[in-house]
């Protein structure tokens, strides 16, 4: 499938869904002048229209919905095996938007929501009194978890608010984990020492068939570098690696076409991890959609669908190999299985 940039977010949707609760929070109302010509709906609840049976994920032409809601439960959710903590004493994820407006047919977020809508939670503030009782040590958040938050920040402006509440506590950290190409929302903020870009890059060709409505490389390197000059720090993330017939081809290029454009030394990590998925998730992906990646025969360890040992390690010693041209190991991480 040919991948193509979205459109701006606020004409990805036909229709705007509010939850009556929230009908006059001001960042309901800060959305709602961005759909001024749309139909606007009141809700009770979001599940009315987020999540229902008969939605489909992947039908990238059905009419979208935003949905606006209230979260009433716990916005953060403690780091998992899947994830590195970056070292830091808590790693939580913030969960403030359901839904992406990007379509890659290795999401989890296919399993979990089987709907092409979108839920935005207007009440980031109860997301920060949460967070507040942990910030006596260093906390590492990841503001883009269940979605990509750069992807719709035109819209949200979630991520300003997350570098903002950021300035006022000097022990968190923030991870902004993205495949957006738009960084239009920072380049009014400062850039922070604790604030980290980690872009999610892959070959072209894995980008073309898998990671449907999302930037093209290219894009993402021009973004990459333009954070750079304006003083953010970047990581950048070969993760999750979708092995096929062509691994040993487009991945080493990868590496080097990264680094013929970015300075090696202006970026603080390189990561490196192969595809791997909860068990329960494959399931419903492969239930879901005919994607090859999903039926990939995927050996399972500790409920985690992941790589061949085998695999795995031809993965990651080849990426290594070809990384440390570029970079010192201490500055490369990897995501490897625990055994
Ligand atoms: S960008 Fe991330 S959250 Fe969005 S569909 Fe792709 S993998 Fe899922």
């Amino acid at each position: 499938m040919k991948t193509s940039s979205p459109a701006s977010p606020s004409k990805l949707f036909s229709h705007l869904y509010i939850e009556k609760s929230i009908f006059d929070h001001p960042k309901t109302e800060a959305i709602r002048t961005k759909f001024a010509a749309s139909r606007v709906v009141l809700i009770d609840h979001y599940k009315e229209v987020f999540n229902r049976p008969n939605q489909s994920f992947s039908a990238q032409s059905q009419s979208k919905k935003l949905i606006l809601a209230q979260r009433g439960g716990k916005f953060l959710h403690e780091g998992s095996q899947y994830s590195d903590g970056f070292d830091h004493q808590q790693f939580f994820y913030a969960s403030s938007v359901m839904g992406c407006l990007y379509d890659c047919d290795y999401c989890y977020l296919q399993g979990l929501y089987p709907s092409a809508n979108t839920v935005v939670f207007v009440n980031l503030e109860d997301a920060f009194a949460e967070l507040l009782p942990h910030l006596h040590q260093d906390t590492l958040v990841a503001t883009s978890y269940d979605t990509d938050t750069m992807a719709i920040e035109s819209l949200t402006h979630q991520t300003q608010e997350w570098l903002l509440f950021a300035r006022e506590h000097p022990r968190l950290h923030l991870e902004i984990r993205t495949k957006s190409a738009n960084i239009k929302g920072l380049k009014h903020a400062l850039p922070s020492e604790r604030v980290t870009l980690a872009w999610t890059l892959s070959p072209q060709y894995i980008i073309d068939r898998y990671e449907h409505a999302t930037p093209s490389l290219e894009k993402r390197l021009a973004a990459i570098r333009e954070a750079i000059s304006i003083g953010w720090k970047v990581r950048i993330c070969i993760d999750p690696v979708i092995y096929t017939d062509t691994f040993d081809l487009i991945y080493p290029d990868l590496i080097d076409t990264i680094f013929s454009t970015v300075d090696p030394d202006s970026i603080e990590h390189l990561t490196l991890g192969s595809f791997r998925l909860s068990q329960s998730h494959l399931r419903s992906l492969k239930k879901l959609r005919r994607s090859d990646v999903a039926f990939y025969p995927y050996t399972v360890y500790n409920e985690m669908a992941t790589y061949p040992e085998t695999v795995e390690s031809h993965i990651l010693e080849t990426l290594l190999a070809k990384a440390t041209h570029y970079l010192p190991a201490q500055r490369i991480r990897t995501w490897q299985r625990q055994s």
